[in-house]
């Protein structure tokens, strides 16, 4: 067994209110700066949507990610033909400009100089590639936000299964949830393993993964193999570029500035353990809807004398160690089971974790609109299909996220029964499996 520690990040859905202050706070830090001004280390995207940038979750066509061939051995999806070709010629999984955004300033002037009208003024967008006036921003990551029945014809296929066609243009029931994404920091890192230059490396501290600048030789071949999307090529520097976790930060026991400045407080920080021999393996499992399983199986509990030994011979500090057995992402995800993965089936063992979002089936709850099962709302009758959120977070696997889902739907009557109505049901708990703390 090697022990080995991981800063990870679990964001709950259901508290995101697509405020952007999150985006805007790093965007301010850390790409504020001449040839990044189209880059989002934080983004926050509509879902269903086709997401910034636009179709990241095709790997067909950005070949990111990994595959599993016959033999069980995993490889990276691009492949280590286009990793020499791409030296000669162009890499042709790249996303380009118009897939990002073009990049638009406002005309701020305007507010201050607009004679007196009936209306507020509004300032209008100037496109930072052509110094232009834009009569209309052509698309961003939250255009979804707008289009309501045009759904239909705008939207991607993905997560849907089938379930797209019976929802989109139907008013009452379409939905929408915000998806923050960062760099996932993954344990098993495809953006590495596809560097021609060895640029890349994940620190052994705490997991985190940079892109050594003197290294980087520009080929963006992590920007085609990162399944994420989530490095930037700087066009001013020809070197690429990623969410650094805010490292200077965390080495001085501060937040990363998305969950400091994170209006929904939607962001828990934390530390966790595992097993660093076993992740061959759990990336290989055949089947995808074992990967969340398999991620879950290499988590090592804080708490046992043994593994703490164990960390401890590997010269894990006892910050690390106690920081381990306070962390709200172990307990999310392997206590509680209320954390998933993004897109496991990607096979780069993802560590920014996503409670899923429950408000819809407590309105529909609310409004009796739900069927009951056993004396309990069965989440199966919700508005966001079980079916997206599990191709979302468990590469089709309902059953952990039903189970994800009863249990906070519970937890929420129980602590409402509690604090709000003075008396507690005291069956809730254990019906749907809940030891009582
Ligand atoms: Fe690399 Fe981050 Fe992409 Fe994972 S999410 S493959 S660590 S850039
Ligand atoms: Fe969501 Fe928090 Fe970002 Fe606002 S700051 S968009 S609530 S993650």
């Amino acid at each position: 067994m090697k022990v080995r520690a991981q800063i990870a990040m679990v964001l709950n859905l259901d508290k995101c209110i697509g405020c952007h202050t999150c985006s805007i706070t790093c965007k301010n830090v850390w790409t504020n700066r001449e040839g990044v001004e189209y880059v989002w280390f934080n983004n926050v995207e509509t879902k269903p949507g086709i997401g910034y940038p636009k179709d990241w979750e095709n790997q067909e066509r950005w070949k990111g990610g990994w595959v599993r061939k016959k033999n069980g051995k995993i490889v990276p999806r691009q492949g280590a033909k286009w990793r020499i070709l791409s030296k000669i010629f162009a890499n042709p999984h790249l996303p380009e400009i118009d897939d990002f955004y073009e990049p638009y300033t406002f005309e701020y002037e305007w507010l201050q100089a607009a004679p007196e009208l009936q209306a507020q003024p509004t300032a209008r967008p100037r496109s930072l590639v052509t110094g232009e006036l834009l009569n209309k921003i052509e698309w961003s990551g939250n255009w979804e936000d707008m289009l309501g029945g045009e759904f239909e014809k705008r939207s991607c296929d993905y997560n849907f299964d089938g379930v797209q066609k019976e929802i989109y243009g139907q008013f009452e029931k379409t939905f929408m949830m915000y998806l923050p994404r960062l760099c996932e920091h993954c344990l098993n890192p495809s953006c590495l393993a596809s560097c021609p230059s060895g640029a890349i490396y994940k620190r052994a501290e705490d997991g985190i993964v940079l892109i050594d600048q003197e290294k980087c030789r520009g080929w963006r071949m992590c920007v085609s193999g990162c399944p994420y999307k989530k490095i930037y090529y700087n066009w001013s520097t020809g070197k690429s570029e990623k969410c650094i976790f805010c490292y200077p930060r965390i080495e001085t026991g501060q937040p990363t500035v998305c969950s400091e400045t994170c209006v929904g407080r939607i962001r828990y920080l934390g530390v966790v353990l595992y097993d660093a021999d076993r992740i061959e393996a759990a990336a290989s499992v055949e089947n995808p809807k074992d990967l969340y399983p398999a991620q879950l199986g290499l988590f090592l509990d804080p708490n046992d004398v043994s593994i703490q030994e164990a960390a401890r011979r590997e010269g894990i500090p006892e910050q690390w160690l106690e920081a381990a057995t306070r962390s709200p992402v172990y307990k999310m995800a392997m206590e509680w089971k209320i954390a998933f993965p993004l897109h496991p089936e990607y096979r780069t063992l993802p560590m920014v974790w996503y409670v899923p979002p429950l408000s819809p089936i407590q309105s529909a709850a609310e409004a009796g609109k739900m069927s009951v099962q056993d004396g309990m709302p069965d989440v199966r009758s919700l508005r966001i299909p079980l079916r997206y959120l599990a191709n979302l977070l468990t590469a089709g696997d309902e059953e952990p996220i039903a189970a994800a889902l009863e249990r906070m739907l519970a937890m929420r009557a129980y602590m409402r029964a509690k604090s709000v109505e003075g008396r507690i049901d005291e069956s809730i708990p254990e019906r749907v499996g809940l030891t009582r703390a």
